[in-house]
C-alpha cells in the first residue's frame, strides 16, 4: 500500500497558546520600533516564530506530569537519578553532569582541557562552542568534507568529518596539543546536515591511532540517528534508540543542549568516562552552575528532560519531525525559491543572495529578506550571513560566505497548516523579491552585532 501523503502530527492538542493575527500596518510599526532587527521585536508581535528551534518546542502531557513529580532537594534529588538513568539509557557514560544549557557544559569542559597552544578539531564548531574554545586561548578548527560547504551538493551526509584533513591536523599539531576531537550531530552551522555511522567509525579509528579522546556535541542526536536510519545502507531495519546507543558508544564524552533533542525548554549536560576529568569538571560546576545533582536546573527541569529523552527517539515522532522540515523545504524548492540542499533536520535555509541579486552583500540581502517575511506575514526567521559574520576583527567589513535566512522549526509546536501559511508568505515575498531593497546599519555594538544592531532602509 502507498504511504499517505499527508504528514500526520503524531499528537493532538491539549492546551492551546493563541497568537494574535496582526495587520501589515501593525508589523510595519513594530519593525520601525525595533530598528528593523527581528531580535528586538516583542515575541507577542510575531505570528509564526521560526527564529530558533532551541528551547521553543512544546512539551508532552507526560513531561508536564513528570514536572509535578520534580523533587527540589538540593542534594541527591530522585529527579537527578531519573535524569541520569534516562541519559545513560542512550549514552552510557560513567559520569553525567547536568548544566543549565549546552554552552555551560562547553564552558566547563574547555576550561579544563583547553588553553593556549591547544587545538580542538570539529566537523563544524557551533558558534558558542567555537567561542568557548577560543576564550581559553585554544584554536577551533573545522574539518568538514568539501561537499558540506557547497550549497547545491546533495551528499546524503553533508555533516561528515573530512577524515584525511583530521588525520593530518592531529599529526601536525601533535597528540599532546589536541585534548579532544569533537563531532557535532547534526551539523547545526552547516545546515542541520547529518553525519554517518561509517564516518563516525572512521573518526574513532583516527582518535584511537593518535590516542586522542573523542567528544560528541549531541544537540540533535535523534534527528541525526533518523537520517542514519533513512539513508545509511544496512540501517533501516534498526531501532533509532539502538542507532543512538551505537553512536554514543563511539565517544569518550559529550556536551548536550537539552533545548534541542532533549525536547525541553532549558537544560543540558556534560558526560565523560574519565574519572579525573569528571572530578575537575564537577569542581568548576559547583563554582558556576551548582551542586552536581542539579547543575543549575530545578528538579522539575531534570524530570522534563528525562521524559523528553524517551519521547525523542520514537519513530513516529522523528518521521513527523524530519518530514515536516522536508515538506517546507521541498515546497519552496518546487516554487523556485533557492533553498540550501538537501533539506536538513531542524531548519530550511533560504538563499537570500540568490533570491535578491540586486542587493549587494553589504546591504544585507539576508536581513532584507527576513524583514520582508515578517512584514508580509508575521513570520520571524533569522539572518545567517553578512550581518552575523561580516564584521572582521580588524574592524573592516566583508561579505559572509553566504547570505541565508534560516527558518528553524520548533519541535511539536506548529501544524502542517502553519507550515502551509509560511510557504505562502515566502512565495509572495519571492514573487516580488527583485524589487526589494537592502538595508544600512544605523548603529551596532562592538561584538555579536546581529543581536542588537539597528538598520534603516537603503
Ligand atoms: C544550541 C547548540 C549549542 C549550545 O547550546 P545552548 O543550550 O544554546 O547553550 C551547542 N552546540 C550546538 C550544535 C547547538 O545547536
Amino acid at each position: 500500500m502507498e504511504p499517505f501523503r499527508t504528514i500526520i502530527e503524531p499528537f493532538r492538542i491539549k492546551s492551546v497558546e493563541p497568537f494574535a493575527l496582526s495587520t501589515r500596518e501593525h508589523r510595519q510599526e513594530c519593525l520601525e520600533k525595533a530598528g528593523f532587527n527581528l531580535f528586538a521585536l516583542h515575541a507577542a508581535d510575531v505570528m509564526i516564530d521560526l527564529l530558533t528551534d532551541s528551547g521553543t518546542g512544546a512539551m508532552s502531557a507526560e513531561q508536564w506530569a513528570a514536572m509535578m513529580r520534580g523533587d527540589e532537594s538540593y542534594a541527591g534529588s530522585p529527579s537527578f537519578y531519573r535524569f541520569e538513568a534516562a541519559v545513560k539509557e542512550l549514552f552510557p557514560f560513567r559520569h553525567v553532569i547536568p548544566t543549565h544549557q549546552g554552552r555551560a557544559a562547553e564552558k566547563i569542559l574547555f576550561s579544563v582541557i583547553g588553553g593556549t597552544g591547544k587545538t580542538i578539531p570539529n566537523n563544524t564548531h557551533f558558534d558558542t562552542t567555537r567561542a568557548n574554545v577560543e576564550f581559553t586561548g585554544a584554536e577551533a578548527v573545522d574539518c568538514l568534507i568539501p561537499e558540506g560547504r557547497v550549497a547545491s551538493s546533495t551528499h546524503p551526509f553533508k555533516g561528515n568529518m573530512d577524515l584525511v584533513a583530521l588525520d593530518r591536523l592531529v599529526a601536525d599539531r601533535g597528540r599532546q596539543n589536541v585534548p579532544a576531537v569533537f563531532v557535532t550531530v547534526t551539523n547545526n552551522s552547516g545546515g542541520g546536515q547529518p553525519v554517518s555511522l561509517e564516518n563516525l567509525r572512521g573518526v574513532r579509528a583516527i582518535c584511537d591511532r593518535h590516542r586522542v579522546p573523542l567528544f560528541l556535541d549531541g544537540c540533535r542526536f535523534a534527528e541525526n540517528a533518523w537520517f542514519i536510519h533513512e539513508r545509511e545502507p544496512g540501517q533501516s531495519g534498526r531501532k533509532v534508540r539502538d542507532i543512538v546507543r551505537e553512536l554514543g558508544s563511539l565517544f569518550d564524552g559529550m556536551t548536550m543542549s537539552a533545548k534541542k533533542d532533549g525536547l525541553s525548554n532549558i537544560g543540558g549536560w556534560l558526560a565523560v568516562n574519565d574519572d579525573e576529568l569528571a572530578r575537575k569538571c564537577r569542581n568548576l560546576l559547583i563554582l558556576t552552575e551548582g551542586f552536581p545533582t542539579y547543575g543549575g536546573l530545578a528538579g522539575r527541569d531534570l524530570e522534563a528532560i528525562a521524559q523528553g529523552l524517551r519521547e525523542v527517539v520514537q519513530h513516529d515522532y522523528l518521521r513527523y519531525r524530519i518530514s515536516s522540515t522536508g515538506y517546507l523545504g521541498e515546497a519552496l524548492t518546487r516554487l523556485g525559491v533557492p533553498v540550501v540542499q538537501p533539506i536538513g533536520g531542524h531548519a530550511v535555509y533560504l538563499d537570500a543572495r540568490a533570491l535578491l541579486p540586486q542587493v549587494p552583500p553589504l546591504e544585507y540581502p539576508g536581513q532584507a529578506l527576513a524583514v520582508e517575511l515578517y512584514l508580509e506575514g508575521g513570520v520571524r526567521g533569522c539572518e545567517i550571513g553578512t550581518v552575523m559574520f561580516g564584521r572582521q576583527r580588524d574592524g573592516t567589513e566583508k561579505p559572509a560566505a553566504m547570505d541565508l535566512v534560516r527558518l528553524a522549526l520548533p519541535r511539536r509546536t506548529y501544524t502542517q497548516s502553519h507550515v502551509d501559511y509560511v510557504i505562502e508568505v515566502v512565495d509572495r515575498v519571492a514573487q516580488r523579491a527583485g524589487k526589494l531593497r537592502g538595508l544600512c546599519i544605523a548603529s551596532e555594538p562592538p561584538a555579536l552585532r546581529h543581536f542588537s544592531a539597528t538598520f534603516t532602509p537603503a
